[in-house]
């Protein structure tokens, strides 16, 4: 099926790709909860990297099913892709998931058990995604797979050195030695998907739902905890408006004050240490105007507000090939050629 439909990539043009996902991106069709605009933080790098991945990762993918158009589909699967390397991201976040979910419900913990289920977890998704199947009720595409005249985002042995390394680090990180030094019901939130506050009084929107999921959240002694595991760098500034965010989100949620709100970063890369996101974690009122600036900045580009609805010719290709040799999409702007080797 996946296949299938990006062939229809190999016999168009990209003009005519354009013409077809702005009939379907302009369309006016009532918001749903899943239409809706929304916000998150991850949306908001995606917008300052390249406009056309935010459109085509949040407007052109959209209403699949409802377009029946083999375009959108396409771009749907190309939405799905995601490197072998941030797969090893996605399977240690399943690791630690799994483990701090044991810890509160009071289960007992087997680690080697865990590192070993790890790596099987892992070369299923691999194999899921060779195969153009689904794993664990969740499609892989991995980019190796889509893209198989590129190199790989990482050699195929280091990487399942990489997974078994993380998943020994992370038993030996400080995190989750302070997870399990606190009592199992300080543990409120685990990766729970789709973890969402509402932003009010957003000029032009009244208001907006802004999705944050922390990857652990503890509550204890009216503290708030959050735990982020980190794979990858841990200096980058978009790691500090991301624990900014954060620190709204429990504000709203928990209703504790920002300063009693913690966000830790356990970077597993390097031994486990925790540590404070770079330049420490903004205050609720700056991270809320940078959420408000943020969505004043898509909203700019919105066709009709209400209906949530853009064009395509105001998400233009960037001019940094760079950006386009990792980027799923490339399929659906013509730089697979450019960009391979
Ligand atoms: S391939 Fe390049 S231009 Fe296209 S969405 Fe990705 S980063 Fe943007």
């Amino acid at each position: 099926m996946r296949d299938d439909d990006l062939r229809i990539l190999d016999h168009i043009s990209l003009r005519d790709l354009e013409i077809a996902l702005d009939l379907h991106t302009r369309e006016l069709a009532k918001v749903t909860e899943y239409t809706a605009f929304s916000w998150s933080i991850s949306r908001h790098r995606m917008f300052e990297r390249c406009k056309r991945q935010y459109y085509l990762n949040y407007y052109g993918a959209r209403r699949v099913r409802e377009a029946r158009e083999r375009v959108v589909s396409a771009v749907w699967w190309l939405k799905q892709v995601t490197l072998l390397s941030a797969w090893i991201g996605q399977v240690i976040h399943h690791l630690a998931a799994t483990a701090v979910r044991a810890h509160r419900d009071r289960q007992p913990i087997d680690e080697e058990e865990l590192i070993e289920q790890t790596l099987e977890y892992y070369h299923a998704g691999i194999y899921a995604s060779q195969r153009g199947a689904r794993h664990e009720g969740e499609w892989r595409v991995l980019f190796e797979h889509v893209y198989p005249n590129d190199p790989f985002s990482i050699d195929r042995d280091v990487a399942e050195v990489r997974v078994s390394d993380l998943a020994h680090t992370f038993f030996e990180s400080e995190a989750w030695e302070l997870i399990r030094s606190l009592p199992p019901q300080a543990v409120q939130e685990v990766d729970v998907s789709f973890q969402s506050f509402v932003l009010t009084e957003v000029p032009r929107l009244g208001e907006v739902r802004v999705f944050a999921v922390p990857d652990v959240l503890l509550l204890h002694d009216d503290k708030v905890i959050i735990v982020d595991w980190k794979t990858g760098d841990v200096t980058g500034r978009a790691l500090r408006e991301q624990a900014g965010i954060y620190r709204l989100y429990a504000q709203q949620v928990y209703g504790v004050p920002g300063e009693a709100i913690e966000i830790v970063l356990a970077n597993l890369d390097d031994y486990g240490e925790s540590v404070e996101p770079p330049g420490g974690v903004p205050s609720v009122e700056e991270s809320r105007a940078f959420a408000l600036s943020s969505i004043q900045d898509m909203v700019a580009l919105m066709e009709n507000v209400p209906y949530n609805t853009v064009s395509i010719k105001n998400f233009p290709r960037t001019e940094n090939l760079a950006l386009c040799q990792w980027c799923g999409f490339k399929r659906a702007c013509w730089r697979h050629e450019e960009t391979y080797g």
